[in-house]
């Protein structure tokens, strides 16, 4: 099994990520969300310290529908690194920091 396969497995898609944290966004995400005009993105982005992250529904991403990401080609790269540290994984209940750091 390669690693992207090992990591499908893993994913309990249990969508804690997206329920439960804020994806960081850059300068340089916004930058080509804005040459591609996807409003829709654009509009539901807002300041979070010296980042941006977007806004939320129902305590969860904006883009979360319950199930999925709505935005899964074009998320910040924030979210494809998930999860950062050890300390949210275990918040989380999530086994992939494990599995990305033996
Ligand atoms: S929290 Fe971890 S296990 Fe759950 S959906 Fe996100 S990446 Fe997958
Ligand atoms: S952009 Fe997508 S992957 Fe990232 S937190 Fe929102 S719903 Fe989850």
């Amino acid at each position: 099994m390669d690693k992207i396969d090992l990591i499908l497995d893993t994913c309990k898609k249990c969508g804690n990520c997206c329920r439960d944290t804020i994806p960081l966004i850059s300068d340089s995400e916004i930058e080509v969300w804005t040459k591609n005009n996807d409003v829709e993105i654009l509009n539901n982005i807002e300041p979070y310290m010296r980042w941006h992250t977007f806004k939320k529904k129902n305590n969860a991403c904006t883009f979360f529908d319950g199930e999925k990401c709505l935005i899964h080609d074009k998320k910040p790269e924030s979210c494809r690194l998930f999860p950062h540290s050890k300390d949210s994984a275990i918040e989380l209940d999530c086994d992939l920091f494990d599995l990305l750091n033996k």
